[in-house]
């Protein structure tokens, strides 16, 4: 039996850990956290949707959004809770770097029902929204923000995809039944060093002392993934580069119009907005170009405390979108931390490093994956470590559930950038 460690508890360590158990694994998951999903799992929006710019992204979505959709099943094991599916359908605003013709034939290939909406159809699915095309998004301190909008835009539509209320909870769901089928949970445990004989990992260091003996280490940090990367001694034959970013998510009460109304991706205006089953509203950022980007040197130096800046910025594009909105006076919400790769696509792969392998680079969009993440990582390192080449003929996972078979080669460490990304969130 081969024994893994893996580094990290959020929901793609405990996925994975899930897959890996399942697949004959002797693994112990190691965190530095008191219990699993408490990293930047824990802040998700957990928004489900399809729309990304690349097949293997849209297919990989897809095939998770039934796991979510049968979370007992996926799962196989009686729990006294259970995270849940909110299937409220998903709107995605037209926006130049999200070509809506693109989208839709990319859901065509994966099998993802969607309309697409006019601009008078958007306003009579989304009563109280207005359609105005507001591209680029501007500060909303500039006199350019509130200009007239000259035209109008439509949207796509998925009538699937929606929400998981609780992330964290979500984890833990995982890591349960990783425990019933065999994995072993070390919390409060800092992974301090990767042991390596000659090119291959043979051990890990825990809390500065405690030596375990591996045959594989994943990685599947987080934020903390390049940390873990320096330790291995992994990364220098990477083509996508990695960086942690600070993101806020502010909380508004919902227009009563809306609910339990669709996401609402907004690129135009530079948000998304969730719902929530207690009626309000969720608003994210897209990292709209005329915005300072956040990116973090220090993950320990993060200011975790919510910004008057930020809030204004995300909620008064909220307001523009949703003119009934009630913006509140000070902010509500939570502070979060992307793992963001330079063309935000995860990396799913092996290293240089034999026996060493990432989940990482999850850039703010990957929490919807993470089931099938799980399934696609053990596939992945039970090939490799059976001799598979996958840098030069990539291992394809069959998504058993959708039957659509996924390249892995598009989240390879090596890959050429993805040129199709928004560059945002939205992957
Ligand atoms: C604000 C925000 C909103 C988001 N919204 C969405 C969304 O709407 N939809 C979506 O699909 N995705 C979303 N995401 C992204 C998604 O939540 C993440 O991709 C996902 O949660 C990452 O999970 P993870 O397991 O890789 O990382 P984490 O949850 O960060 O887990 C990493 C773990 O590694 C542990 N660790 C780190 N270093 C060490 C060490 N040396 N030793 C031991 N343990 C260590 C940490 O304690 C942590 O628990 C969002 C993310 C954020 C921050």
């Amino acid at each position: 039996m081969k024994r893994a460690i893996l580094i990290g508890a959020g929901v793609i360590g405990s996925a994975i850990a899930l897959e890996l158990a399942r697949a004959g694994f002797d693994i112990t998951v190691v965190d530095k956290g008191a219990g699993a999903g408490q990293g930047s799992t824990s802040s998700s929006s957990a928004v489900i949707r399809f729309n990304y710019s690349t097949y293997d992204s849209v297919a990989l979505a897809w095939e998770s959004f039934h796991c979510w959709k049968n979370w007992q099943d996926h799962l196989g094991i009686d729990l006294p809770a259970y995270t849940r599916l909110f299937d409220v359908g998903v709107i995605m605003m037209d926006a130049p770097v999200i070509s809506t013709t693109k989208t839709a034939a990319l859901f065509g290939k994966v099998g993802v029902p969607f309309a697409i909406w006019s601009p008078q159809e958007l306003a009579v699915h989304a009563p109280g929204i207005d359609t105005g095309r507001y591209w680029p998004p501007k500060p909303v301190t500039s006199e350019e923000f509130w200009e007239e909008a000259s035209e109008n835009i439509g949207a796509i539509f998925t009538p699937q995809g929606g929400y998981v209320d609780d992330p964290q909870l979500a984890a833990e769901n995982l890591a349960e039944a990783a425990q019933a089928n065999g994995a072993k949970f070390l919390f409060k445990s800092s992974v301090t060093k990767i042991i390596k004989d000659g090119n291959r990992v043979i051990g890990v260091e825990i809390n500065g002392n405690k030596v375990l003996t591996v045959d594989v280490v994943i990685n599947a940090a987080g934020p903390w993934s390049t940390k873990i990367n320096e330790l291995a001694g992994a990364g220098s034959d990477f083509t996508i580069g990695l960086r942690p970013m600070r993101q806020e998510v502010h909380q508004v009460d919902s227009p009563k119009n809306l609910l339990p109304g669709p996401i609402v991706g907004d690129i135009d205006l530079g948000i998304y907005m969730r719902s929530t089953p207690n009626g309000s509203t969720l608003v994210g950022g897209t990292e709209p170009e005329c915005d300072p980007l956040e990116w973090v040197d220090d993950l320990e130096q993060v200011n975790m405390i919510r910004t008057q800046e930020r809030f204004e910025a995300q909620v008064t594009r909220a307001a523009r979108r949703l003119p009934a909105l009630q913006i509140p006076n000070s902010p509500l919400g939570v502070v979060g931390v992307y793992d963001v790769s330079a063309d935000w696509t995860p990396i799913y792969d092996r290293t240089d490093v034999d026996g060493f392998y990432v989940a990482i680079g999850t850039s703010g969009n990957q929490f919807k994956n993470a089931p099938v993440v799980g399934q696609l990582m053990a596939h992945l390192i039970t090939e490799i470590e059976s001799g598979k080449d996958h840098d030069n003929d990539p291992v394809i996972f069959n998504g058993v559930r959708t039957g659509n078979l996924i390249n892995l080669g598009a989240f390879s460490r090596k890959r050429p950038f993805n040129s199709e990304s928004t560059n945002s969130v939205m992957g």
